[in-house]
């Protein structure tokens, strides 16, 4: 059976595809290949999981989920998705601090590639990351916690070091949020950028570079009615326009837990466009967001044509090797296409050559067609845990310059 990513433009190359039933399995498997890479839930657009070796799925290995709450961390398996884990937290008086969009994405594929979701203080999901299990080109286990010299470029890395097993995660008190959906924000509005990606604790617009409505999670009522001059939706919505909004979390101010509101979408049910779309996403000093946004209402009318639907997002500076947030407090810029390639690249090489001059990283999970600068240490550390290049493929040779 061919296997693929969830959006089914991206086919998987694997001369076999394993699924190791437990630790000692998988050291002997990778110490045995030349080739070997982990596939996580398959949510990413691009070619970053692919392998023409050994392709890992840890989904037969024994689950782990142990919450120790005097120290408010939780050690989980690291093909555990957020849907799984969230309620099981929820459950024990914990919460994560923040999700991405959907909960449907694995932990380990998540933080690999920097996956994040919406809030000026909050930084990506792998910052939650407090120790990482991986198993390393010899087939032995290499524990690295926050405070290891390596550890900053353990976490985000696009499965170039090795086959991550376990994580453990900071918790924080379980927590309610109040989800709204404003509409009508006017470009002018974007002007108090800041201001309004600040109003919640998580804060999202929905744009297509003409018409713009805002998705607030805030943890107390949104009582002004003529919030940035926008008007409250009259019932639930879905951020893609033309969908039904039955897939996505509670909204019109009804408080529910952290985990139903965070993500847009609801764990049992499709994410998103149900997989007819591909993505892409830029990452920018958040410094820049109201110029660069103006430049892409500017072109909007190139756009549309190839768009579905894109989401403006901040996301706070981290410290983490290969972070797209590495350093800076940034903005997301993201791209809902189209499922068609060919309408697609034209217009994503256009907004890539309109932000170029705003410093943009790529989302390592979406597509893209400029690679950044790899920094030099995470270069390094890649080649001493991988010496013969086993974990590598197309995408890491390019990302390594090799
Ligand atoms: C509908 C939809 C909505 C999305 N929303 C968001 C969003 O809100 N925010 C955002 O930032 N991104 C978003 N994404 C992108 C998504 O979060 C990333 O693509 C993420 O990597 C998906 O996790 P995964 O488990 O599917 O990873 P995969 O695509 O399976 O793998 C990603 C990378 O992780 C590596 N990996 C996986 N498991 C392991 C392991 N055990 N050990 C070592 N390496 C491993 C893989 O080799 C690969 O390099 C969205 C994607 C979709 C389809």
């Amino acid at each position: 059976m061919t296997l693929t990513n969830w959006a089914g433009n991206t086919t998987f190359h694997a001369k076999e595809v394993h699924h190791p039933t437990s630790l000692d399995e998988l050291q002997r498997l990778v110490a045995g290949s030349s080739s070997v890479r982990a596939l996580g839930s398959g949510h990413s657009f691009n070619h970053v999981a692919d392998t023409t070796g050994d392709l890992v799925v840890l989904d037969r290995m024994p689950e782990l989920v142990e919450i120790d709450s005097a120290a408010a961390k939780v050690r989980v398996g690291a093909r555990i998705t957020y849907a799984q884990l969230a309620p099981l937290l929820h459950k024990a008086g914990f919460a994560l601090a923040n999700m991405a969009s959907l909960p449907h994405i694995s932990v380990a594929g998540s933080v690999a590639t920097g996956t994040h979701g919406s809030g000026v203080t909050q930084p990506g999901l792998a910052s939650a990351v407090s120790s990482i299990d991986l198993v390393t080109a010899d087939g032995s286990l290499l524990t690295l916690s926050r405070g290891d010299a390596d550890f900053p470029g353990a976490v985000v890395s696009v499965g170039a070091l090795g086959i991550v097993t376990s994580l453990t995660l900071d918790l924080v008190p379980a927590f309610e949020l109040r989800q709204y959906v404003r509409e009508g924000l006017t470009p002018d509005a974007l002007a108090d950028f800041d201001a309004i990606m600040a109003s919640g604790y998580s804060v999202s617009l929905f744009t297509d570079f003409r018409d713009t409505r805002v998705w607030l999670k805030r943890e107390d009522e949104l009582t002004d009615p003529d919030w940035y001059g926008t008007t409250p939706a009259d019932g639930p919505r879905h951020p893609l326009p033309a969908m039904p909004p039955d897939t996505c979390t509670g909204q019109l101010g009804v408080p529910g837990p952290w985990y139903d509101r965070l993500p847009h979408f609801r764990a049992d049910s499709p994410p998103s466009g149900a997989g007819d779309e591909l993505q892409s996403e830029l990452l920018l000093p958040r410094e820049h967001a109201v110029k660069a946004l103006r430049e892409l209402f500017a072109i909007g009318d190139r756009i549309r044509p190839a768009l579905q639907i894109s989401e403006i997002r901040t996301i706070a500076a981290d410290e983490l090797w290969l972070s797209p947030f590495n350093g800076r407090d940034t903005v997301g810029i993201h791209f809902t296409w189209v499922r068609d390639v060919d309408t697609v690249m034209p217009v994503l090489e256009l907004v890539e050559r309109t932000l170029a001059p705003f410093d943009p990283r790529p989302h390592w999970g979406k597509l893209f067609t400029r690679f950044p600068e790899c920094p030099p240490r995470f270069k390094e550390l890649a080649r001493r845990l991988d010496p013969t290049g086993k974990f590598g493929n197309a995408f890491t040779r390019v990302l390594l310059g090799e």
